[in-house]
């Protein structure tokens, strides 16, 4: 089952993004380090683009992910006009102390002690913008959930002297032009829980573990991962974890969501789920169908 939105307010988003961007000299761009591409918009790099915005790209939660990974996409990001690509953990106050410096730099004319520097943290729910906001800013101010779609309203906030932070301005839901991107999304929790199903996704989640992280399956869960795939790999978790529907039958909802949880709170290692190779070989596989 292919995963997709259908919006509505695509328009008037991006509408309301055009007009926040031409009042702001720095866009901050938050995306998930494990799946940097499948939690980007594209309105995003668009927009930036017709307003000729400069672009800090972090990449977030780069603790769960795959640091070799992480620098192949900071290469990949820094090689496009305009854009500084940086990882980073919100969650880590110093990291999140970097970024107003990476703005200055990106928007140097704005640094002559007159004009106030103005950012704007954009990004699709749950990469992390509203921990960095608070972590920016010390103190609570944006709620933070692990729920998507929590940060609802705009605000504009003093960032100290001569600087500026604007919140995403209205929803950025990510576009999903390929069925891997959702999977990508709903695995790693940026999409709501009930818009897709648990074991469709795990066993999706459990083929790129398979090949390309056996090592952390075999040793969280003590099994042999050679010869298996994604159906095969779940069994194996139901199996081994005592996941039994009542008649004695494996409950393969429940080792799903075993695996998900085990990859959300990071505790089978740190994984990215894609690459710019991979994803380069994706989005060839895909358009050649
Ligand atoms: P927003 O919807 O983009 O504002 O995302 P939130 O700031 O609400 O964060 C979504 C979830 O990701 C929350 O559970 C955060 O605690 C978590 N989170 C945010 N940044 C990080 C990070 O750098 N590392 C980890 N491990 N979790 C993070």
């Amino acid at each position: 089952m292919p995963i997709q939105w259908f919006p509505g307010h695509m328009a008037s988003a991006r509408k309301k993004a055009a007009d926040a961007m031409a009042a702001i000299d720095v866009v901050i761009e938050v995306t998930d380090a494990r799946l940097p591409e499948a939690s980007s918009n594209p309105m995003i790099g668009e927009l930036r683009r017709f307003r000729n915005r400069p672009c800090l790209k972090l990449l977030n939660k780069a603790d769960l992910a795959d640091p070799a990974a992480t620098q192949a996409w900071m290469d990949f990001y820094n090689r496009q006009p305009g854009v500084k690509a940086v990882a980073i953990s919100a969650k880590n106050p110093s990291d999140a102390a970097r970024v107003p410096a990476l703005c200055r730099q990106l928007a140097p004319h704005r640094d002559d002690g007159t004009k106030p520097l103005r950012m704007m943290i954009m990004g699709i729910p749950n990469v992390g913008k509203s921990t960095l906001m608070n972590a920016l800013l010390k103190r609570k101010v944006a709620k933070v959930g692990d729920e998507p779609a929590v940060t609802k309203h705009q605000q504009t906030l003093d960032l100290g002297p001569g600087m500026t932070l604007t919140d995403t301005p209205g929803m950025m839901w990510p576009k999903i032009d390929y069925d891997s991107d959702g999977y990508m999304l709903a695995a790693s929790h940026a999409i709501g829980r009930n818009a897709v199903i648990d074991e469709e996704v795990a066993t999706f989640l459990g083929g790129i573990l398979l090949e390309r992280y056996p090592a952390l399956i075999a040793a969280r869960y003590r099994i042999d991962p050679a010869q298996l795939d994604g159906p095969a790999l779940l069994e194996a978790v139901g199996r081994r974890r005592g996941c039994l529907v009542k008649g004695g039958g494996l409950d393969l909802e429940k080792a799903a969501l075993i695996l998900l949880q085990d990859y959300r709170d990071g505790v089978l290692g740190r994984i990215s789920l894609e690459t710019p190779e991979s994803r380069a070989r994706m989005i060839a596989v895909a358009d050649a169908a």
